[in-house]
């Protein structure tokens, strides 16, 4: 019995060494990521083509809370996005770039409107895409930047999880982990490697408020922008 449980204790004091080891492993992993994504050399945007996706547009809404728009806001973002992204040579060019949609009259017409930004992104030449769009849910508690991305192409989730990353604040206690989503119509149709990135929840009102300042959206641009640069300057990204 007793060298049963000396051997009990020992191996769950093995088991608790195994699971501290792999915990400060991955916090090891994360902070070097983090270091790594801060100090990133935007010099690895110049080149690149980049399309952006402002989500929503014309008829089309969006989610709407606490006097807010998600076309307004998507499409904001992604300008300030855009001014960034350029300022380090990287090529950009957007689905829509005013308070436009494609929607077609009768059924399938938010279905006909994605599409067509589907083929906006594919015929743009460009070498990933990032697609900008507002949370909103029941309870105003839930809050946080959130990376979806679909796993059919290796590329997509490193990608995700550079952005997750560069949004890891966003905002701060933001805990939210890049994820995986196979309904979303334009990351399953795109053939080039992308991103939706849910900036936030209109639904909470701080987070409301942050994403309706413009320089809360500008610090949400250059986060993207950096985890871009970082994405690039993997080799998975190359
Ligand atoms: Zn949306």
């Amino acid at each position: 019995m007793r060298v049963m449980s000396i051997r009990g204790k020992l191996l769950r004091k093995l088991a608790f060494l195994g699971i501290a080891a792999v915990a400060v492993n991955v916090l090891a992993l994360e902070f070097f990521a983090v270091s790594e994504l801060d100090q990133v050399d935007m010099a690895r945007l110049n080149g690149r083509s980049i399309v952006i996706d402002p989500g929503h547009g014309g008829i089309d809404s969006g989610a709407e809370h606490h006097g807010l728009t998600e076309k307004d806001i998507t499409l904001s973002v992604a300008g300030k996005l855009r001014n960034v992204l350029e300022s380090h040579g990287a090529k950009v060019s957007f689905t829509r770039d005013g308070d436009t949609d494609y929607y077609t009259k009768g059924k399938g017409g938010k279905r006909n409107d994605l599409l067509r930004r589907v083929e906006i992104i594919e015929t743009s030449g460009a070498e990933l895409f990032i697609s900008v769009h507002c949370n909103a849910v029941k309870g105003a508690q839930w809050f946080g930047s959130q990376v979806f991305y679909n796993p059919k192409d290796d590329r997509n989730k490193p990608l995700a999880e550079a952005m997750q990353l560069g949004l890891r604040e966003y905002p701060p206690g933001n805990k939210r982990q890049a994820k995986q989503d196979l309904q979303i119509l334009i990351l399953n149709s795109v053939n080039i490697p992308g991103v939706l990135i849910e900036t936030g929840y209109l639904t909470n009102p701080r987070e409301a408020a942050l994403l309706a300042d413009p320089d809360y959206q500008q610090q949400l641009a250059e986060q993207i922008a950096k985890a871009l640069a970082y994405h690039f300057s993997q080799a998975v990204g190359r």
